[in-house]
C-alpha cells in the first residue's frame, strides 16, 4: 500500500494531541492527526448525537454488549447498567487485573465524556511532582493559556445558591462545614449561561438531562469546539478518524513511519495503513502513549526507549463512595450533572484529599451523597507489553491506600454528622469504597525521566509526547487543565527549538 506522508503527525486527538494540532498548524505545518474513534457529529434516530445515562444505547461504550458505569447498582438493583450492541461508542473501559480505567474515544478524546471540571492544581504541589519545571512561567504563561483556551467559566454563585439542581452540593457543602472542613468552587468548561437557560426552560437540557459520562449534546466546550475547531480553522490541520496507530519505527532517512489499523463501526480491520512523518507527536493518553511506545520496543523497532518508559503511573487516588443522609436532608431529584464545589482537605498533611460532590442524577430522591475523592497516595505502578497486550502491575494493596485516605476523611464527616456509608452502590454491601477503577490515569512516560524536561522522548529525535503519560501518577486535583498546560508549554519550545528550518 502507498505510505501518505505528512511533516507532522499526532497520535491521538485527546487535550495533549489537541494542543499540538492547534500549534503545528498555526506554525504553517501540514499536520495529520490520527484518532481511533470516531467524529461525533451525526444525530442517530433520536435525532440526538449522544445518549444519556439513564438509556445507553450502542452509542454509550467501545465495543461492549453491556454497559459499564461507575455505579454497578442502585438499592443493590442492577438497574444502572443495559445491554447495548457493539459499536465505536464514545466510552471505554479498559480493565487491568486490579485497575480499569474510564477514557473517551472520539474526537476530543476525554473531552467528550468528562466532568468538565477545570482545575488548576496548588502551585506548591505541581512544583512538587515537578521540579525541573519552571513554575513561574507555567503559573503566569501556560496555565492562563490553557484556561482561556479552553473556555473555562465559573458558576454564578448567586445561581448556585438558589437553583435545584444543585441542592445535591450545598447539602454537602453544609456537611463539610459542620466538619470543620474547606470547600471551594471548581471552574468548569460547561457553559454556565448555558445550564441557566437549561434551568429556565428555554435551551435544550444536557448537563440538566443527565448527560455526560456518555457525550453531552450541547453545554460542554469539548475540544472539537475549542482547540480542534481552530486547529482545522489553519487550514493545515486533518484529522483521520476510526485508525488506530499500532506501531512506530524509524526509516533509514530518519523520517518516522507508523503503522494504522482502520476500523469499520463493527470494528473489523478494513484496511492497514502506512504513514511517515519528520515529526511525531504522541497524544493517545497514558494509555494509548504507553502502549504504543512500549508495544515498538517490544517489537525492536524503538530499541534506544529510556527504561523509565512504562513507569510512574498511578490513578490520582482516585475513590469514589457515597454517603446516607438523613431524611431532612433531601438532595433534590434533579442534580445537574456538572460537579461545581470540592472539599478541600488537601492542606491537611497527615491525610491529603480532595474531594469532590459528585451528582447522582437519576430523577429521584434517593438521599445519596456522592464523592469522587483525590487522594496523595504515593503509590506507583509499571506498565508492561507481552503476547497478552499491555499489562499494568497495579495491585489490590495500592488501591486500599487511596480508599483507606479518603475513609480518613469520610469517618470525620460522618461522624460530625451523624451520618453512615451507602452500601448499595458498588455490587456488593461490603464495597463502600469504589477503589479500583479512575477516571484520572497518569504516567507512564514521566517528563524528565522517560523524556527531557518538555516532552521530547530520550533516546531519540523529533518524537514528542504531549499527554497525561507525562504527569507523574498524580496531580491532586482534576488533570486535563495541566495536561493541556504542560502541551502548551511542550509546544512553545519545539517549534522555536526544533522545527526552524
Ligand atoms: P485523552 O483525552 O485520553 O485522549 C487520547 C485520545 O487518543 C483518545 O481519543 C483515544 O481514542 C486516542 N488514542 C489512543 N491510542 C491511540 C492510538 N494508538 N491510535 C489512535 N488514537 C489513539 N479531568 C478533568 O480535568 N476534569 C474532569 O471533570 C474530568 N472528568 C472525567 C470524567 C470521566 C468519565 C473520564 C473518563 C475522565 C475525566 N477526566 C477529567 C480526565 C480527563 O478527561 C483526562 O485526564 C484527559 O482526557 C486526558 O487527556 P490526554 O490528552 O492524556 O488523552
Amino acid at each position: 500500500a502507498a505510505v501518505e506522508s505528512a511533516p507532522a503527525i499526532v497520535v491521538g486527538s485527546g487535550y495533549g494531541a489537541s494542543v499540538a494540532a492547534l500549534r503545528l498548524g498555526q506554525a504553517g505545518i501540514r499536520t495529520l492527526v490520527l484518532e481511533m474513534g470516531r467524529l461525533w457529529n451525526t444525530a442517530g434516530p433520536d435525532g440526538k448525537v449522544f445518549c444519556n445515562t439513564a438509556n445507553p444505547d450502542q452509542r454509550s461504550m467501545w465495543f461492549r454488549t453491556r454497559t459499564e458505569a461507575p455505579l454497578a447498582t442502585f438499592l443493590w438493583l442492577d438497574v444502572v447498567n443495559k445491554d447495548v450492541s457493539p459499536y465505536p461508542g464514545v466510552l471505554d473501559r479498559v480493565h487491568f487485573d486490579h485497575m480499569s480505567v474510564f477514557v473517551g474515544r472520539g474526537v476530543g478524546g476525554g473531552s467528550l465524556v468528562n466532568g468538565s471540571m477545570a482545575v488548576t492544581p496548588l502551585q506548591s504541589y505541581f512544583a512538587e511532582q515537578f521540579p525541573t519545571v519552571d513554575t513561574a512561567e507555567m503559573y503566569g504563561t501556560y496555565f492562563p493559556r490553557a484556561r482561556a483556551m479552553l473556555g473555562v467559566n465559573t458558576i454564578d454563585p448567586a445561581w448556585f445558591e438558589s437553583t435545584e439542581w444543585y441542592k445535591f452540593t450545598r447539602v454537602s457543602r453544609k456537611h463539610a462545614q459542620n466538619t470543620g472542613l474547606k470547600t471551594t468552587f471548581v471552574p468548569s468548561v460547561y457553559d454556565f449561561g448555558y445550564m441557566q437557560r437549561e434551568a429556565a426552560g428555554t435551551a435544550t437540557k444536557s448537563a440538566l438531562g443527565q448527560e455526560v459520562i456518555y457525550g453531552n449534546n450541547f453545554g460542554k466546550k469539548s475540544l472539537d469546539k475549542t482547540y480542534l475547531a481552530s486547529a482545522l480553522g489553519t487550514g493545515n490541520v486533518t484529522i483521520h478518524t476510526m485508525e488506530k496507530v499500532t506501531g512506530i519505527s524509524r526509516a533509514g532517512d530518519g523520517s518516522w513511519v507508523l503503522s494504522a489499523e482502520r476500523i469499520d463501526y463493527s470494528g473489523a480491520v478494513v484496511e492497514t495503513k502506512q504513514y511517515s512523518c519528520t515529526y511525531l507527536f504522541l497524544g493517545g493518553g497514558s494509555l494509548g502513549t504507553s502502549e504504543l511506545l512500549l508495544r515498538s520496543r517490544q517489537s525492536g523497532t524503538l530499541p534506544a526507549l529510556d527504561a523509565s518508559v512504562g513507569a510512574g503511573w498511578g490513578p490520582n487516588g482516585n475513590t469514589m463512595l457515597g454517603r446516607a443522609n438523613h431524611l431532612w436532608d433531601t438532595v433534590g431529584a434533579n442534580q445537574s450533572t456538572m460537579p461545581v464545589m470540592g472539599i478541600d482537605d488537601w492542606a491537611n498533611t497527615d491525610n491529603p484529599v480532595f474531594a469532590e460532590i459528585a451528582p447522582l442524577p437519576t430523577g429521584l430522591e434517593h438521599w445519596v451523597s456522592l464523592y469522587l475523592a483525590i487522594t496523595k497516595n504515593p503509590q506507583r505502578a509499571r506498565f508492561s507489553y507481552g503476547s497478552g497486550g499491555l499489562s499494568l502491575d497495579w495491585s489490590g494493596a495500592q488501591s486500599a491506600v487511596s480508599s483507606g485516605m479518603a475513609k480518613k476523611l469520610f469517618d470525620r464527616i460522618n461522624s460530625a454528622n451523624s451520618t453512615i456509608y451507602r452500601y448499595d452502590l458498588f455490587g456488593s454491601p461490603s464495597r463502600v469504597f469504589a477503589d479500583d477503577f479512575t477516571y484520572h490515569p497518569l504516567g507512564g512516560c514521566v517528563l524528565g525521566k522517560a523524556t527531557d524536561n518538555y516532552g521530547r522522548v530520550k533516546g531519540y529525535s523529533r518524537l514528542y509526547v504531549t499527554d497525561g503519560s507525562l504527569i507523574p501518577g498524580n496531580i491532586g486535583v482534576n488533570p486535563f487543565v495541566t495536561i493541556t498546560a504542560l502541551a502548551e508549554r511542550t509546544m512553545a519550545r519545539v517549534l522555536v527549538e526544533d522545527t526552524a528550518p
